[in-house]
């Protein structure tokens, strides 16, 4: 298997990459907020606990997202790999899915971490909210207070994976396209490792 993490601050384009990323390298994307957001739009109980959390802007308990990427790489056993994007979001999460990759025989081939400056950040989501019909990406101070949460809790994730060489930095500012090469070829470079 290959198995990445896509990583870097709301804003940073994770969504839009891993697209291009998913179709390019036959990789399963598991996305924790889209995964969220269905919960929430199915309304099931799950779904309603995490809202009262992703609406003031802070990260819905480790447990709940934990479980649901659990079920998520059980049910899909014939797999060629994982892109895992918005998970995970704290050291918690990252520990509990090393466990779980390893349980099944595999580990995270490498973690590419989006680079882009707070400025930009704010001006990217305020923008995606005049459109996504997100409101976490319409009120100012929600937006600043995921930027808090990243910078106190998911921050951290990338030295839990430095720890084993796994992090590459790639710049998060440019075209979609050229973001999209170094990228791409940053997994070139690990998978032929
Ligand atoms: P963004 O990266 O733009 O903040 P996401 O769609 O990844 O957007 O996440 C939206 C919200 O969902 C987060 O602000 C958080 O409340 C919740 N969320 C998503 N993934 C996780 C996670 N791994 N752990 C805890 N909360 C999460």
């Amino acid at each position: 298997m290959f198995n990445l993490i896509l990583f870097g601050p709301p804003g940073s384009g994770k969504g839009t990459q891993s697209e291009k990323l998913i179709s390019k390298y036959g990789l399963k994307h598991l996305s924790t907020g889209d995964l969220l957001r269905s919960e929430i739009a199915g309304q099931t109980p799950l779904g309603l606990a995490a809202k009262s959390f992703m609406d003031k802007g802070q990260l819905v308990p480790d447990e709940v997202v934990i479980e649901m990427i659990s079920s998520a790489l059980d049910n899909n056993p014939q797999a060629y790999g994982f892109l895992f994007d918005g998970f995970p979001r704290t050291t918690a999460q990252a520990e509990a899915l090393d466990k779980l990759l390893s349980q099944k025989g595999t580990s995270i081939a490498v973690v590419l971490a989006l680079q882009v400056g707070q400025n930009e950040l704010v001006k990217r989501l305020l923008n995606r909210g005049l459109t996504s019909g997100r409101s976490d990406d319409t009120k100012e101070d929600v937006i600043l207070a995921r930027l808090i949460e990243y910078e106190k809790k998911t921050a951290a994730v990338a030295d839990h994976y430095k720890k084993y060489d796994k992090v590459v930095y790639v710049k998060g500012e440019g075209s979609i396209d050229e973001i999209f090469d170094d990228l791409s070829s940053a997994i070139d470079k690990r998978s032929r490792a």
